[in-house]
């Protein structure tokens, strides 16, 4: 490509509606433009980034055995309501009606439209296991899209769904994508981490993320520095006390008796421990939930958070939600900031670290008012103690007890054991070896194109601007030619360029009547991973100068013998970092 008969538009100022590095710099760079919140038009150059995503995840999935097609953007209404989902999915379903007055949506994922296909077209055990993908634009009208490419409404996903015979079968189609994920994310060039996501009423380790590791990502994520467990903060695991309630005691402290403490406008964990004198994890916090309707009330550690994904898993409930001040004054007979569990006539949860035989300090059940020497046994009862809480950095490794680092990371991959969620709502049968009717076992495992394009910039940048890993640059190698006007400088660098597109290198030729500076601005901004400077000086001495753009150095290379030596050289250095 040559740059003058191309369209590569940057500019320096930092653009004010970025606030993330990646976002700034593809507007910079000339990859994207924004048309209205959360949609964006590729340019060329980012179009071609993502496009080399797009052939690393089709040639992958292929290799897995995965079958490629393409299915709608508009969905009619039925499928989603024969699923559920139409009114589960809230306000990212973009909805509206035709000229018929028929209601539809804007497809943000495919599990039913897939599911539909499948049911019609797969009747024996003799079509399974099958996995379909495609590569497609979705729409979710998120709430607050964000941070270009990373968060859009409208993006580009790989979307797949296996179907399986059993659950043995699906178990396989999922270790397959997790390998085929895997390459992907080693093939783009990235550093990246795949850890255990919450799978919801599937349970087990049957949901991975693939995380590119980035201190701006935002997901937090666990890993252990002994084994390998890794998972993100929401699933990760605090490891329980192995002794039954009361006895498994960290801290056994004599018995003192209840007592209440007046406590005037004091509403928060921290006022509390102040006015007490005593540290937060003396304290029991009681959070009141409505979980389908029904009020619940779960108790953490003071100095702990409660984790609403935990307890909405333990709880089996669809809709976990804190309640509103009318149910809490019901449930506790005071108002928001008083709850205790004395006396609590609701379903009592907690976190397995209230099992410790401590003097607490609750809430009263009153305006204004704590108890303080609480005894879990004499003064308050617990339906069931289980894992409800968020780990903390000071928790062992849930599986070896090492040692437990957080880091960031930004989620390009989602993999999900579905089970007979979608084949059961829809009535997606196949009939076995004996002819009986049995439902699908289903997985469904995406990748956002875009988001993966925009981690590796938030990954891989310096001041200059983007350093993009060679197998997903825009263009491989670029060609400065500083005096195009030059007829020796014009000769070589044109002599360069066709060599190397005759040997396939994805080149860019900077035939710009543009001044060096700009030049160099323009392919440090790009990112552009070999340059390639032809100019004046250098050809004095029959040379030219090639430079990585993630290596400071510079490597003055021969040109009097003709381009081969070069060209060589540039064949080596995109071999090494390919
Ligand atoms: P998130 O938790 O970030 O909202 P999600 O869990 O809703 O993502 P999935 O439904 O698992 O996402 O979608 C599969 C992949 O699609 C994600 O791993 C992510 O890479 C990408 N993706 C999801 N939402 C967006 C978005 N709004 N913009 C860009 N990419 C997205
Ligand atoms: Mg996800």
């Amino acid at each position: 490509m040559r740059y003058t008969k191309y369209f590569i538009p940057t500019y320096r100022e930092i653009p004010a509606e970025a606030e993330v590095i990646s976002h700034q710099l593809m507007l910079r760079a000339g990859l994207i433009r924004k048309l209205t919140a959360g949609i964006y038009t590729y340019l060329p150059a980012g179009l071609r980034s993502i496009r080399k995503v797009e052939n690393i995840v089709r040639e992958e999935m292929n290799r897995a055995g995965a079958i490629e097609l393409l299915m709608p953007a508009v969905q009619p209404a039925e499928l989603w309501q024969e699923s559920g989902r139409w009114d589960l999915y809230g306000k990212e379903l973009l909805r509206f009606r035709d000229r018929h007055n028929r209601e539809a949506c804007l497809a943000p994922t495919h599990e039913e439209v897939i599911t539909d296909l499948v049911r019609k077209e797969i009747r024996s055990y003799k079509q399974l296991p099958v996995n379909f993908y495609q590569i497609q634009t979705k729409f979710r009208d998120e709430i607050r899209p964000r941070f270009g490419l990373m968060r859009g409404r409208e993006f580009i996903m790989k979307d797949a769904y296996s179907f399986d015979v059993d659950e043995e079968g699906a178990n396989r189609s999922y270790e397959a994508m997790y390998e085929a994920y895997s390459r992907i994310f080693t093939r783009c060039g990235l550093k990246f981490r795949a850890v255990e996501a919450d799978s919801g009423a599937i349970g087990g380790s049957y949901s991975h993320e693939f995380m590119v590791l980035a201190e701006t990502g935002e997901d937090q994520l666990v890993s252990c520095m002994k084994c390998n467990y890794a998972a993100n903060l929401e699933k990760a695991e605090v490891k329980a006390p192995q002794a039954a309630p009361a006895e498994a005691l960290s801290s056994r402290e004599d018995e003192k008796p209840l007592q209440e403490v007046e406590t005037p406008d004091i509403k928060t964990i921290g006022q509390l421990s102040d006015f007490l004198s005593v540290g937060p994890e003396m304290l029991i916090k009681t959070l009141i939930y409505v979980a389908d309707g029904q009020p619940v009330a779960a108790l953490v550690r003071g100095d702990h958070e409660i984790n609403e994904t935990k307890l909405k898993n333990y709880l089996g409930a669809s809709i976990v939600e804190l309640a509103p001040p009318e149910i809490i004054e019901e449930a506790t007979g005071a108002p928001t900031g008083f709850a205790g569990p004395v006396g609590l006539k609701v379903r009592v949860v907690a976190d397995y670290a209230i099992q410790d035989a401590r003097n607490w300090v609750t809430g009263g059940n009153k305006a204004d008012m704590h108890l303080i020497n609480v005894r879990l046994g004499r003064d308050f009862q617990v339906d069931s103690f289980a894992d409800l809480r968020v780990i903390t950095p000071q928790d062992p490794c849930p599986r070896c007890g090492g040692p437990i680092h957080f880091s960031r990371g930004i989620e390009v991959g989602h993999i999900f054991k579905l089970g007979t969620k979608y084949s059961k709502a829809m009535k997606a049968h196949y009939l076995d070896e004996n002819g009986e009717e049995r439902l699908m076992v289903m997985g469904c495992y995406g990748i956002g194109v875009g988001r993966t394009v925009a981690a590796a910039i938030e990954q891989n940048h310096d001041e200059y601007g983007i350093i993009f890993p060679i197998p997903i640059a825009p263009f491989e190698v670029v060609i400065l030619a500083l005096q195009m006007h030059e007829p020796e400088v014009r000769e070589t660098a044109e002599r360069l360029y066709s060599d190397l597109v005759g040997k396939g290198v994805d080149v860019l030729l900077d035939d710009r009547d543009e001044r060096p500076g700009v030049k160099f601005n323009d392919a440090d901004l790009v990112g552009i991973p070999i340059r390639v400077t032809v100019g004046q000086k250098g050809l004095k001495n029959g040379k030219i100068e090639i430079r990585l753009r993630n290596e400071k150095e510079s490597y003055q290379v021969d040109v009097s013998s003709g381009t081969f030596e070069v060209i060589g050289i540039i064949q080596k250095l995109y071999d090494s970092i390919h």
